[in-house]
Parts: C-alpha cells; structure tokens; sequence
C-alpha cells in the first residue's frame, strides 16, 4: 500500500477524527486516483486509512479501517427506524464523510436507490457500494448514479447529464414517495442532486405546524415541498415561485396528488428578487414567507457576495410579513456559518425596523447524521422567525 506522510503538525486534525487531508499538508507520497493509502505522521507512523484524490485540494478523505460492503450495511443499518415507521419512503441511506464513506451519498425513493460519487475514492468504488446497497437496502429494485455534481469536477472526475443504472432495475420516470401528508414526484433523472431535497423533511414539517389559515408565500419553491406542506397543514393561500417552468409544472402535479382541499394556490414563474420586489410596491402582505435560496456561496471566497443576497431577500421578506406573521429562513451554503446567517438576520431585522422571536431552529433531518469531528458536514441552517410588529 502507498502512504502519504504528512507534514509535522498536521496529524493532529486526522488524530481528532476530521476526515479531510488537504494538500498542504502532506508532505510526501503518491497514489493513484481512489487508491486507499496509509496516513502517516511525519515520523513515519501510520495514523489513519484513506482514499487519494491526485486533483483536488483534499488530497486523501480518511476511511474507517473496513470493507466498503460493511460501512454500507452499516449505514443502511442505523436508519432502520425510518423504514419502520410509515412517515416517509424516501431516505438518505448514505451520507459521505460522516457515515464513513467519503463523498458516497444515497438517496432512498421508494424503493430505488440513487446515488452520487463526488470523491475520486467513492466513484472506483461505485460497483461494490451499488452492490451492497443492493443487498442491504430494505425492498431494493434497483440503484442508479448522478453524474453531474460540480464536486465531481473538483475531483478530476467527468461529469455529465445522465444518470446510469449500477444494479437492478431503471427507475421509472417519475418515483411517486409519501412524505407525512403529502405525496412527491420525483425526478431521479433530471431533477437538482438526487431528484429531492430530503434534507428539508423537517423543516417542511415546522412549516405545515405554523401554516393553518395562514396566506403563504413560498419562494424557490422548487417542486413544491414548503407550499404542499402549508396546503396539507390547512393554509388559506399558498404562492409557489420558482424560476424555473419544469420545477413549478412538478409542483402543479405534485399537488394533484393531494386531496381536494379548500387552499387557494397561486404559481409564480419569476426571480424572488423582482418578485418580492413587486409585492413590496404592490403593498401585499403574508402571514408566513418560506425562503429556501440555491447556495449562494459554494466557496469561503463567495461569502460576502452572498451574504448581500441573504440579507436583500431576508429584508423584503420580513417587510411583507403582517403583525405575528413567520419568516422561515433557510441557508444551504456550507460556507456560512450559523452565527453570520444570524447576524446577517439580524441586520435586516434592524433595516426592516422590526422585532423578531426566533421560534424555532431547523437541520437536516435525522437520516443525514453529522460526525461531531466534521462541522463541515452541517451545512443546512433554517431559522423560523415571528414578527412582533
Ligand atoms: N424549497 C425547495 C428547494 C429549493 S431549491 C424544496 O424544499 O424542495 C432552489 C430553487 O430555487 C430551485 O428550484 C431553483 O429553480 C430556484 N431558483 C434559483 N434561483 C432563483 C431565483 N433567482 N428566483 C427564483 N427561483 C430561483
């Protein structure tokens, strides 16, 4: 096996359990792309397992000293309570670095698998990690790949807009999964990540809790998920916007899945800038806006720019909302921590020239479980706010 010796000092973040060796930090050895290493400390010792990256700056991801099939099961295995429960069928199985398994994520849709390899490692081992998932994942048709996340391209990995099948059966064109009260379509193939954002199952939950009677606004509304959630929790109105004219067409669908229920719906093609904009001038008012932007910043370097796009949509939203009404604010850059996107409230709070409670805090759901020794892993933040005046 090659090893990697890193430079002194630099052993103590891989000691502490961080998964990330960057290139700065080795001081010497080579490997092929994906192959697992031995981690050394600059006298030498062996420390830690890992998996070499020749093109990115992180150079070797730290594994867990077993076999791939095994971190699989594994994984599969502690989400068992979802399975036993009839909430949802569509689950995170994997969920990279802090289930073990570097840049591995897969995504569960009722019985199809559909995973992303955003690591050099991940993606040499794509055939054993569909294998095993295969074997281990509860009523497992098939398990297929995404090809075109931006971190493949970080990693000297091709990218491109297909989405083959590793093992098992296609899946159809539309998955059809349950979440709590409301059904989703979902587009494996062509939709963002996987096809769904799963991360947000509770904060869609905290949403529906505070929507009953409620005039809603929800922007970037994607394939529908806050809005749907707000209509099954009994809004009185709901305003789905989006940009684009294929998610607001599965949105429409999505909630044809519904029951017929007496919530007026509204959908939006537009840019949430203009459109918050244009309600601003056109002196309409909510009870509840939902916020879930795009990353704005994919990188520490981008962070200003994007904190001036938070705190522009984030003003206008909280100048809209009537007296009691909620802003639920969300933040998926990983490069954002959760005391800026605070401050960055609270500066907008201060220009809107209102007062705030925050009422609740929101996560990634359960099924995406973060390593305490990888803050990065935590990257959603949400925040429900109440305005008192
Ligand atoms: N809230 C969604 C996920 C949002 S993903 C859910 O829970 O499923 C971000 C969405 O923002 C995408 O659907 C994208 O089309 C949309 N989007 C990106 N930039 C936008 C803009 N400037 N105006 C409106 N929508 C935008």
């Amino acid at each position: 096996m090659e090893r990697v010796v890193l430079r002194k000092g630099r052993e103590r973040s891989v000691l502490k359990g961080h998964p990330w060796v960057f290139s700065g930090a080795v001081e010497g050895g080579e490997a092929a792309a994906g192959e697992l290493v031995e981690v050394c400390d600059s006298k030498g010792g062996k420390i830690a397992l890992g998996w070499y990256s020749p093109a990115s700056q992180i150079r070797v991801r730290i594994v867990p000293d077993a076999p791939v099939a095994d971190l699989v099961a594994a994984a599969v295995g502690r989400r068992a309570d979802f399975f036993a429960n009839a909430y949802t069928n569509a689950v995170r199985l994997v969920n990279a670095e802090s289930d073990g398994l570097p840049g591995v994520v897969a995504d569960y849709y009722a019985g199809h698998v559909v995973c992303q390899f955003t690591s050099a490692g991940a993606d040499a081992r794509k055939a054993e990690i569909a294998d095993a998932l295969m074997k281990f994942a509860p009523f497992c048709l098939g398990v297929s790949e995404r090809l075109d996340a931006d971190s493949r391209a970080r990693e000297g990995l091709a990218t491109d807009a297909s989405c083959p099948l590793l093992s098992g059966a296609e899946p159809p064109e539309l998955i059809e999964v349950v979440e709590g009260p409301v059904k989703f379509l979902v587009d494996v193939r062509r939709g963002h990540t996987t096809g769904f954002y799963l991360d947000q199952r509770d904060a869609r939950a905290a949403v529906g809790a505070l929507a009953n009677g409620a005039d809603v606004l929800n922007c970037f509304c994607y394939t529908g998920g806050f809005g749907l959630f707000a209509r099954a929790c009994g809004a009185a109105k709901v305003t789905q916007v989006d940009v684009s004219a294929d998610a607001l067409a599965l949105a429409k669908r999505n909630e044809s899945l519904a029951h017929l229920c007496g919530t007026e719906m509204e959908y939006v093609e537009a840019d949430v800038f203009q459109f918050l904009r244009k309600c601003r001038d056109e002196g309409r008012r909510f009870d509840m806006v939902v916020l879930d932007p795009p990353k704005f910043a994919a990188t520490k370097g981008q962070l200003m720019r994007a904190a001036r796009g938070y705190k522009d949509i984030n003003l206008l939203a909280m100048k809209l909302l009537k007296p009691n009404g909620y802003l639920a604010t969300f933040s998926c850059s990983g490069a954002m921590t959760p005391e800026f996107f605070d401050t960055i409230l609270a500066e907008a709070a201060e220009d809107a020239k209102k007062g705030f409670q925050v009422v609740a805090r929101t996560r990634a759901g359960m099924d995406h479980p973060v390593a305490l020794s990888f803050p990065e892993g935590a990257y959603l933040k949400g925040v429900v706010l109440r305005s008192l005046s």
